[in-house]
């Protein structure tokens, strides 16, 4: 006898709508031989399904498993319905008209393989076709004007579709069901090339043309998905050098672009993380280890042991790359730390003076969408940057509050907004340094409102009155929290994990304002997404000339130099610092002796910076976090057994401190001794790392608390998170890691939205 039929009602919400769910959902009930109906609705996708309990139990099992590759899956709730008594076969039911605003959005997602083998198919019509997308791939979030996400409110609203994509886009058997940006060459938009000064040039194939171009050593203006890409031969050491200088960027890093997993062999080492990073559907740059016999042109990343790598994730990508050269450096299209250039005029006038050659096209970019950048820790992958390819997908926390907004920090600023019990963080908007900056970051706000449908009820900034989004919060005219910086970065770890209780925060970063007026960055907290207290802390020197110490990490040498010897530190004076003429080794002692705009700071980043420098690595800070860089590279390169500096906690009225003259003492009688640089960035990291854990046991006496939440700009320092987090878990506690935002202040919006969620 088999059994009586059951019926299941099930709701799903997430990224559900316009990624092929409906059609997914009718194929997996028709293999199971179930009858009912799958249907949208305002909150999502809604199904019905009637048969044996058996298969029932199968459909439920697979349903979350094999999504198509779009969706993204929230909730799913199941409930039991008395069974029909003349089930008809499996449908797809119209929907009803939504209002589509708790739907969410799909990020933008790589050109899929479906796609690429129509791409390259001599015969179909689509051949070569930049534009090609279907229901599982394509442009999303960058060409949304509004919800809900339909073509008329997305930037192919000006391209009708020709009878044959019609066809196409209302077959709901069809790959192209509903694909909004379905386009072909004769009905959707085109490429064509212009010259540096905006005039047009003919060109029969432009992506043949361009690739040859490149093939010769010409930098390429290219309009890519989120922005505009400067690209040039990753194996041309004239070329990338003749870009560095025309785009102002001296040593800092470039991205290269590899034709395929193959050739991203040849320049990193792909391991099975790495290439699952790489060929996901985010497509985001992915840091790898050099290989060393890569033949990549040495200005494409200088004296650095990792090399970020992406692969194509456009179409037009594609088309170029079957041409051109099979590595291309793709560095986001701006003069320095401008915004990425997104409109064809814009473009222009902004990369004029860089680029020979542009490829244009019609179809425009709505959102300015840097691309994600992603490390490897312990084989956990980590966000440098999440913005291309991640964003919007929400941050799911454990519950549900009026919507807030967190205005993010100066640097490496994002926004967040929250709806309900998710929190959505923004794309990269960037440093916020000039009016462009913030045009861009205020554009951001009101966009995210718009598409997500939320009036935010509350605003969230950090404790430093001056920074640009603070000033934005201000006068916004919304009741304001101040989140002072290192809560909010523990906050945001905190989030992530769903964690709900007190735990023990350690923020190892550059600056932040502290309650106490002091520039705060090396932090034990006690923390939970409501309400921290300072713990313990590195022991406080002067930060001499304030923001010129982060970018002459020398200067923080001779700070620490002072607090470890006082009076004598020019006789302890290691030969490196030499380098710096005496004169202004004195004015800065001068600034650190009697305060002036010389804050106290217990930085973390800062300390890095000093040891950097004490070590001979870097005196200057080029690019941001460089000094720190080269001694976690120096660190990296040392024997396993090179051992590590004593140093720990000390209980004072002040709480638990960290006392960095240990350190620094330790350092410099390594360098006294001519000990090799990578054994002394070595010792000091272990060190480090052994203070922060007795630090963090001390605080366990006390507290009785065993989690650990690791967050702060330094936690992008590869080897620190490893040993901490590995040191941490030997002496028994939970760590938490940053998994979804970044460690370093992309991630800040997020906590400082957390924290003004409980606020209410
Ligand atoms: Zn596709
Ligand atoms: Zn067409
Ligand atoms: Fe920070």
């Amino acid at each position: 006898m088999p059994a009586p039929d059951q019926r299941l009602r099930i709701d799903l919400r997430g990224v559900v709508q316009g990624v092929g769910f409906r059609p997914y959902v009718f194929d997996l009930a028709t293999r199971h031989g179930l009858s009912g109906h799958v249907s949208n609705n305002s909150d999502g996708v809604c199904i019905e399904v009637q048969g044996d309990p058996a298969q029932l139990d199968s459909f439920l099992d697979q349903l979350p498993r094999r999504l198509p590759p779009l969706a993204f899956l929230v909730d799913m709730r199941v409930e039991h319905l008395a069974p029909a008594t003349h089930p008809g076969p499996m449908q797809i039911r119209r929907s009803q008209a939504a209002a589509a605003r708790t739907v969410l959005l799909a990020p933008d997602v790589c050109v899929c393989d479906d796609c690429l083998r129509e791409l390259r198919d001599p015969s179909d019509r689509r051949y070569r076709y930049p534009f090609i997308n279907c229901t599982n791939c394509g442009p999303r979030y960058t060409i949304i004007h509004d919800v809900p996400y339909d073509r008329p409110l997305t930037s192919m609203a000006r391209f009708p579709m020709c009878d044959a994509c019609r066809a196409e886009y209302e077959d709901p058997r069809h790959r192209r069901f509903h694909a909004q940006p379905n386009a072909c060459p004769s009905c959707g938009p085109h490429v064509w090339l212009c010259g540096p000064d905006g005039r047009p040039m003919a060109s029969d194939d432009p992506l043949a043309t361009a690739a040859r171009l490149l093939a010769d050593g010409r930098i390429v203006a290219l309009k890519g998905l989120g922005g505009f890409h400067l690209a040039v031969d990753a194996r041309n050491d004239s070329a990338v050098a003749r870009l560095r200088m025309r785009k102002h960027r001296e040593a800092k890093p470039l991205a290269i672009m590899c034709r395929d997993l193959g050739e991203a062999s040849r320049h990193g080492i792909v391991d099975s993380q790495a290439q699952a990073l790489l060929t996901s559907r985010h497509r985001p740059i992915v840091l790898l280890r050099k290989q060393p016999d890569s033949d990549l042109a040495a200005s494409v990343a200088p004296g650095n042991s990792h090399v970020g790598v992406m692969l194509p994730y456009t179409p037009l990508h594609a088309v170029l790359l079957d041409d051109a050269p099979a590595s291309l450096v793709m560095t986001s299209g701006n003069v320095s730390e401008e915004p990425i250039a997104i409109g064809n005029d814009e473009a222009i006038e902004r990369l004029g003076g860089i680029a020979d050659l542009f490829v244009l096209h019609d179809r425009d970019i709505l959102v300015r969408n840097d691309d994600s950048v992603v490390g490897l820790a312990a084989g956990r992958p980590f966000f440098l940057r999440r913005s291309r390819g991640y964003v919007p997908l929400p941050v799911m926390l454990s519950r549900e509050a009026p919507c807030v907004l967190g205005v993010g920090s100066d640097l490496k600023n994002t926004i967040c907004l929250t709806r309900g019990a998710m929190a959505f963080v923004s794309q990269h908007v960037g440093d916020q340094a000039n009016l462009a900056a913030f045009e861009s970051f205020q554009d951001t706000i009101a966009r995210l409102r718009r598409v997500l449908g939320v009036e935010p009820v509350r605003v969230a900034a950090d404790l430093n009155p001056d920074s640009m989004p603070s000033r934005w919060a201000e006068q916004c005219g919304l009741p304001l929290v101040r989140v002072q910086h290192h809560h909010a970065h523990v906050a945001a770890c905190l989030a992530e994990h769903r964690f709900d209780g007190e735990a023990i925060g350690v923020a190892l970063d550059g600056v932040g304002l502290g309650t106490d007026g002091t520039v705060w960055g090396g932090e034990l907290l006690v923390a939970s997404v409501s309400a921290f207290r300072r713990a313990g802390h590195l022991a406080c020197v002067r930060l001499p000339g304030a923001d010129r110490a982060a970018r002459e990490p020398w200067r923080m040498a001779v700070s620490h130099l002072m607090r470890a010897y006082g009076d004598a530190w020019e006789s302890r004076l290691p030969s490196t610092l030499r380098a710096i003429p005496e004169a202004r080794r004195r004015a800065v002692a001068e600034l650190v002796a009697t305060g002036t705009s010389s804050p106290w700071t217990s930085s973390a980043g800062r300390l890095f910076d000093a040891v950097s420098s004490l070590c001979g690595l870097a005196h200057d800070n080029e690019f941001e976090a460089r000094a720190a860089m080269e001694l976690e590279m120096a660190a990296a390169r040392a024997p396993a057994q090179a051992g590590g500096y004593n140093w720990a906690p000390v209980r004072t009225v002040d709480g638990i401190l960290l006392d960095p003259a240990e350190l620094v003492g330790q350092v410099v009688d390594d360098l006294a001794r001519e000990t090799p640089v990578e054994l002394v960035a070595a010792r000091f990291h272990r060190g480090f790392v052994r203070g922060w854990a007795a630090a963090c046991e001390r605080l366990r006496t006390d507290s009785g608390l065993s989690t650990v939440a690791l967050s702060g700009g330094c936690l992008q320092n590869r080897l620190l998170s490893e040993l901490l987090s590995d040191e941490l878990g030997a002496r028994g506690f939970e760590v938490l890691l940053h998994q979804k935002v970044p460690s370093n202040d992309g991630g800040l919006s997020l906590g400082q939205a957390v924290v003004a969620m409980s606020a209410g």
